[in-house]
């Protein structure tokens, strides 16, 4: 029997007169990767936020691990990972000084050289967070997710504006971060990465869950209603030849 870790019920959020997050309901279960699929504006980084604790909701109710938002957002706070925004690190400290910072914060204990060869960014230790590339400062921020060793983590749209390769990169880290036992809920403009990813997805639109399911079954579901590609689609697509030419999926960046 799977689990459920988060149960959203008739979820709504008005900001004013508008209506962000109009009653959804849904459930993730434990150790899923879950996506949060929809156009900009859907009410997706709404939904995580108030789930997150960092936004109030306008009504429904939402259990976090067997706990009531109502009740003890603190103790949501406690087994959650929030992926922070990287322009929030302080650029002058290097990132084994940022690891004892936000450790501090935490008030846990780790080893930073350990965190950062889970992300594959050992050899940046000494390195400032300004001096990262795109794809190791996101590496790096899922890192400071981590350091709290959350059961579930919040990962909005940790691929966007990545290189091909940066963005398998990142899909190896976030399958393993699931693979050692913890819950991942992600958003994404990419549906390349939620077919490869995620084990379930909801699509929303203006605020409203449209459909949810696996990605395999959402794809027949489609086929099942007679749709066909407009045109035949190659045996490789340009993102095959990108990945061919310049390097496999772990590339070091
Ligand atoms: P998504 O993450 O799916 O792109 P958001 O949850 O960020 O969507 O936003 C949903 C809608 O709510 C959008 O129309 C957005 O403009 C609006 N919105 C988000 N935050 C605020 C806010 N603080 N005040 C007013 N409107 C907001
Ligand atoms: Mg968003």
């Amino acid at each position: 029997m799977t689990q459920t870790i988060i149960t959203v019920k008739d979820l709504c959020k008005n900001y004013g007169a508008f209506q962000a997050v109009k009653s959804i309901s849904f459930e993730v279960k434990k150790g899923e990767i879950f996506g949060l699929l929809g156009p900009n504006g859907a009410g997706k980084s709404t939904t995580l936020e108030i789930i997150e604790t960092l936004r109030e909701k306008t009504s429904g109710q939402v259990m976090v691990d067997g706990i009531d938002l109502d009740k003890d957002p603190a103790a949501i706070k406690k087994i959650i990972g929030v992926q922070l925004q990287s322009a929030g690190f302080y650029p002058g400290l290097n990132l084994i000084e940022l690891i004892n910072l936000f450790a501090g914060l935490y008030n846990r204990k780790v080893d930073p050289i350990e965190l950062l060869n889970k992300v594959n960014l050992a050899d940046k230790a000494k390195s400032k967070s300004k001096e990262l590339s795109g794809g190791q400062k996101q590496r790096f921020s899922i890192a400071t997710t981590l350091i709290n060793q959350p059961r579930i983590i919040f990962l909005d749209e940790p691929t966007t504006g990545l290189d091909p390769q940066a963005r398998r990169n990142l899909w190896e880290l976030i399958r393993e971060i699931r693979n050692a036992g913890a819950t991942v809920i992600i958003t994404t403009h990419y549906m390349d990465e939620a077919e490869q990813l995620c084990d379930r997805i909801a699509i929303m639109d203006e605020g409203r869950i449209i459909k949810m399911d696996s990605p395999d079954k959402m794809i027949d579901d489609l086929v099942a209603t007679g749709f066909e590609r407009p045109k035949q689609v190659k045996a490789a697509n340009l993102e095959d030849v990108f990945i061919h030419l310049t390097g496999k999926e772990i590339r070091e960046e």
